[in-house]
């Protein structure tokens, strides 16, 4: 085990057989040293700087049925919601006069938004606020379209692979393509995106050689951000019942994923915080390095569903600002509300 974790911390590399021994393993003394070494080799590149994003979740449409999530097409009970452009603008405001220069649209996959609104959207944002970084995270589109919006300013796209398994995937995935989400993840990357992928900790079925796969995903691709977090049951679901993941597991995945590809932007994600209090500070603490706190307007937040209980859904933007910041500031790193781009881009506004 000594020589994996040289290995991972040296060359930043192991392959799938030493991944899948590594994971079972694992001690509770060697987890707490894969997590400082993951901290260690975050600051290597980012310093002690978290970075925040202001997330507005503009609608909860969504055409798709991923089995796991809370807004898929067949919860008849979702209460429906979409925000006018007014609306997400005014988002983006409150958030801008908070201090965000960092600002990610999320949705479910609402072809309401089509490609010319969502070019006015990001349009009027970047005329507004020039030096903001804007970040997608909309779903799956057509080439065309990622295009369109890249040229309109876009900077970012979020778009989790979930599984690269390819039998995981479609078992979770009814009526959507394996090959369609790697596509659209190269095709935003060779557009020019900083791009995001990740996965969830914890789906049924999800096997360590499940999560090897993952990880050897991320290191192929090399994305300018990785999403990992827990997958939280929601009880709308086919996946009801399921067991879900643990921050426990899922810290060991941020902290393997830092020391596999050590310059990647990682958010501590708000499953994090629903499943413990204090599971974005252990998330930082194991190499992540954003946050994103909620800017959408409280009367949606509950409705934006992917999983109960979510944390964050009660208090305005400004509180959720500074609650943050005090965990942050509180755990001993520094706030950095800039734009925060990947360490190898210059896309200058
Ligand atoms: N619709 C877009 C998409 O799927 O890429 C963006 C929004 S989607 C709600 C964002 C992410 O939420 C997904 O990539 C998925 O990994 C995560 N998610 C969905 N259901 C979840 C659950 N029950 N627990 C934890 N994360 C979940
Ligand atoms: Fe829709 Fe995204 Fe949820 Fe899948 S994960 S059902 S695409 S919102």
């Amino acid at each position: 085990m000594e020589g994996l974790l040289g290995k991972l911390v040296e060359q930043n590399e192991l392959d799938q057989e030493e991944i899948v021994y590594f994971l079972q393993h694992l001690t509770p003394e060697l987890k707490v040293r894969l997590f400082d070494l993951a901290a260690q080799t975050r600051k290597l590149h980012y310093n002690e700087n978290v970075f925040m994003r202001g997330l507005i979740e503009f609608s909860n449409f969504c055409k798709q049925d991923c089995l796991y999530c809370g807004l898929r097409r067949s919860n008849a009970a979702a209460e429906r919601y979409r925000l006018t452009e007014k609306e997400i603008l005014e988002c983006a405001e409150e958030g801008y006069r908070l201090g965000y220069r960092s600002f990610v649209l999320q949705s479910g996959e609402d072809f309401h938004f089509t490609e010319a609104r969502m070019v006015r959207l990001v349009t009027s944002m970047k005329i507004r606020f020039p030096e903001a970084a804007i970040t997608l995270s909309i779903g799956e589109r057509s080439e065309a379209f990622y295009r369109a919006l890249f040229d309109a300013g876009t900077d970012r796209y979020l778009l989790r692979h979930e599984a690269a398994s390819r039998s995981l995937y479609q078992s979770l995935h009814p009526g959507m393509s394996y090959d369609n989400r790697v596509n659209c993840l190269r095709t935003l990357k060779k557009i020019g995106y900083q791009v995001g992928a990740g996965f969830m900790v914890g789906l049924p079925g999800q096997t360590h050689e499940h999560l090897a796969e993952d990880l050897l995903f991320l290191k192929e691709l090399h994305p300018e951000m990785i999403g990992i977090g827990p997958f939280i049951p929601h009880s709308a679901t086919p996946l009801k019942d399921a067991q879900g993941g643990t921050v426990e597991d899922t810290l060991v995945m941020i902290a393997m994923a830092r020391l596999l590809i050590p310059d990647a932007l990682m958010p501590a994600t708000t499953a994090m915080g629903t499943l413990d209090h204090t599971g974005r500070e252990k998330a930082l603490a194991a190499g992540s390095n954003v946050v994103m706190p909620i800017l959408s307007p409280l009367s949606v937040r509950r409705k934006y569903a992917l999983y109960e209980n979510k944390i964050c859904t009660g208090d305005e933007a400004s509180q959720c600002r500074s609650c943050m910041e005090m965990r942050i500031a509180a755990a001993g790193y520094k706030i950095d509300l800039t734009r925060g781009d990947h360490c190898s881009f210059n896309r200058t506004p």
